[in-house]
């Protein structure tokens, strides 16, 4: 990037996404002293909220919407832009379009638009008890819902799916989950766990029709009838979709940027083929060092409050070295009795090793388990089941294990010099 060594007081930066990235860019960049005008534009219009709550708090009406909004940091003289969308984005007049029609000049742009539901080919917009679950108005739209229900099926047995249905259950209604896998989370916790953890949602009274996917849904006298590849059929009040999630960049398909699969970055944030932008959160695709040079993106709340501050830091560099942006992937889950929470990354070609804090009892999973994930003799992945002391320990040792030969391979200096020609 030959981007600016300096900001002034007189210089603008837009945040496009008002998220936890947008969010803790937008307070980074105050804290490291940017004394010029910060502008967050976001699409919805309440401030930045906590959505994992969307899918515990709110579908279980033990919060209400406001109890999900965030601290600021008080003083801090951020304008928010609330209920604006970012339409286009000229990086070469280094220039913002928003929804309205009005264009903002730039000196800085953080990218944080993070990502959408994927709807399924039989979604029907505007449809009576049919539910997407990202954000907020989701969330309360789902919670009326579910009060004149007796019967949720939850297309997609995800993270997301997983604490709806467990939810749905803790309110005295039935849930289905709907899975073309064999187990739950597979994404999330890997086939260890997620075998385990589907044994004792069954026990918990979640149904599951696993290895299966959604035909199509019809409406007939006020309920769903899911037709599902096998042939079969179930019946539901009200449908939940939680079949993932795509990067927000429906804005940025004019701008030149590579939005494959959300913006490529170099190691540290910045936005390859342009100047004085970085991105951050879920819409950042980035090679984090700690495993390897392919770029991947994240979809974690810690990871986009970290990013956030990672991003803003290297923006105010400029064309300065940055180090990478190393940061350990990790969530936890609460689901009926179990205790969920996993960090690092579930590589594909790593050791799986599980250990069962009480060996041989049926329930493994409510018992206490740990599946670790080893790669060239590094622990680079862990998931606990209802073992949160291990977890807190191993965590931490995985956070200060940092390789220390985090040489630019070729791959990442190409992206430099991509970075640095544009
Ligand atoms: C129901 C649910 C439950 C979850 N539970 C967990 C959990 O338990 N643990 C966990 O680690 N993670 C969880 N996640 C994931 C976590 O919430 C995300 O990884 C995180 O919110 C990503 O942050 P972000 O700032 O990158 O993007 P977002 O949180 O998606 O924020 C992006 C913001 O940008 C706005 N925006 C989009 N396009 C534009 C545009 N063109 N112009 C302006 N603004 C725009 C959006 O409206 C949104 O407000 C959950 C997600 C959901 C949906």
């Amino acid at each position: 990037m030959r981007g600016r060594m300096v900001f002034e007081p007189t210089d603008r930066i837009v945040v496009a996404g008002g998220g936890p990235a947008g969010l803790s860019a937008a307070e980074e960049l105050r804290r490291q002293g940017f004394a010029g005008e910060i502008l967050v534009l976001n699409s919805e219009p309440y401030p930045p909220y906590d959505r994992p709550a969307g899918s515990k708090g709110i579908v279980t009406g033990k919060q209400k919407p406001t109890d999900l909004y965030l601290e600021l940091t008080p003083e801090t003289g951020i304008n928010w832009l609330l209920g604006r969308s970012a339409v286009d984005l000229d990086p070469v007049r280094q220039q913002v379009t928003v929804d309205t029609g009005e264009v903002y000049d730039y000196d800085g742009l953080v990218i944080a638009t993070g990502s959408h539901s994927v709807f399924p080919k039989f979604w029907v917009e505007g449809e009576p008890g049919l539910h997407a679950l990202h954000t907020l108005d989701d969330a309360w739209a789902l919670r009326r819902d579910l009060q004149h229900a007796s019967r949720v099926a939850v297309v997609g047995g995800g993270l997301t799916g997983c604490e709806v249905a467990c939810s749905v259950v803790g309110m005295a209604r039935e849930a289905v989950i709907i899975d073309s896998k064999d187990h739950v989370m597979d994404r999330a916790i890997g086939e260890p766990a997620g075998a385990a953890v589907t044994e004792e949602h069954l026990e918990y009274g979640v149904e599951m029709k696993l290895g299966r996917r959604v035909d199509a849904i019809e409406r007939h006298r006020g309920r769903w009838r899911i037709l599902l590849n096998d042939g079969k059929y179930t019946w539901a009040d009200v449908v939940v979709v939680t079949a993932g999630e795509r990067p927000d960049t429906e804005w940025l398909k004019e701008s030149g940027l590579d939005i494959s699969d959300g913006v490529l970055c170099d190691h540290a944030l910045r936005v390859v083929g342009a100047n004085n932008i970085v991105a951050a959160g879920a819409i950042a695709r980035w090679p984090n060092l700690r495993y390897d040079d392919k770029p991947r993106r994240t979809g974690q709340w810690i990871a986009a409050l970290e990013h956030g501050r990672a991003a803003a830091q290297a923006l105010l560099a400029g064309d300065a070295e940055m180090p990478p942006v190393t940061i350990l992937p990790r969530f936890w889950s609460q689901q009926g009795k179990l205790r969920i929470q996993a960090c690092g990354e579930l590589l594909p070609d790593a050791d799986v090793q599980i250990t069962e804090m009480r060996p041989g009892r049926r329930d493994a999973a409510a018992a206490g388990m740990l599946v670790t994930y080893y790669s060239a003799n590094r622990m680079v992945g862990l998931v606990a089941v209802n073992a949160p002391h291990p977890f807190t320990a191993m965590t931490r040792m995985m956070l200060n294990d940092v390789p220390q030969n985090m040489e630019l391979s070729s791959n990442i200096r190409s992206m430099r010099r991509l970075v640095n020609a544009s």
